[in-house]
């Protein structure tokens, strides 16, 4: 079972993504975290990523379907696997069908989490994060106990910029661009399967194990 999930940064398919694994016995492939692997083993791909992520910019299609392609090849993929991340493009999802074409393969589900803007951005905004010990947190949803404090190790929470209004709307801004022809794209592969993404996550995700079965 090859699966593609498709959904705006913040909408939550990560999470799912992670449950899906769990559930069906397959790798959850997040190319986010494939690209910190190899920059933590200090790959010559590592490297290259880097320097593009460390400007805030989209790593290139070209490295990016490299990484991609080698990953599931190896041996614990060949029975599916769930893409997080990945494809990002039109010409991400075109070579990545074309590599599957000439394996006689096919992804067999594209999930769309779908979440408006106005509901990500309120979410995003609501989180804080402990820059000491990694440790998240969300106002409303994973209030720490004390305001503005880590639970486990004190130290003061911020909003990073990452959470920030602005930055998350440019990052929609990008995703309507650029993902958002994806939908149109497993659509006419008749592949696309969509789940509304503003109920809570355990019934996004039993709309999912509907869908998959
Ligand atoms: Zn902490």
């Amino acid at each position: 079972m090859k699966i593609v999930m498709l959904g705006a940064p913040g909408a939550g398919k990560g999470t799912q993504a992670k449950m899906i694994a769990e559930k069906y016995g397959i790798p959850h492939v997040s190319t986010g975290d494939i690209f910190r692997a190899n920059i933590k083993n200090g790959t010559d791909l590592g490297k290259e990523a880097k320097t593009y992520m460390d400007k805030g910019e989209l790593v290139p299609d070209e490295l990016t379907v490299r990484i991609l392609l080698d990953r599931v090849a190896q041996e614990d993929c060949k029975n599916g696997y769930v893409l997080d991340g990945f494809p990002r493009t039109i010409p991400q999802a075109e070579v990545l069908d074309t590599e599957l074409t000439k394996l006689g393969e096919k992804i067999d589900y594209a999930i769309n989490v779908e979440v408006p803007d106005e509901n990500i951005i309120k979410r995003m905004s609501g989180r804080r994060a402990c820059l000491s010990c990694g440790a998240t947190y969300h106002i409303e949803h994973v209030p720490p106990k004390k305001e503005g404090i880590c639970d486990k190790c004190g130290s003061e929470l911020v909003l990073r910029d990452d959470d920030k209004e602005e930055t998350v709307k440019n990052r929609l801004n990008v995703y309507h661009q650029q993902t958002q022809p994806l939908i149109d794209f497993y659509n006419n592969k008749k592949v696309l399967k969509e789940v509304d993404g503003t109920v809570d996550m355990k019934d996004v995700f039993k709309a999912i194990t509907d869908i998959l079965g």
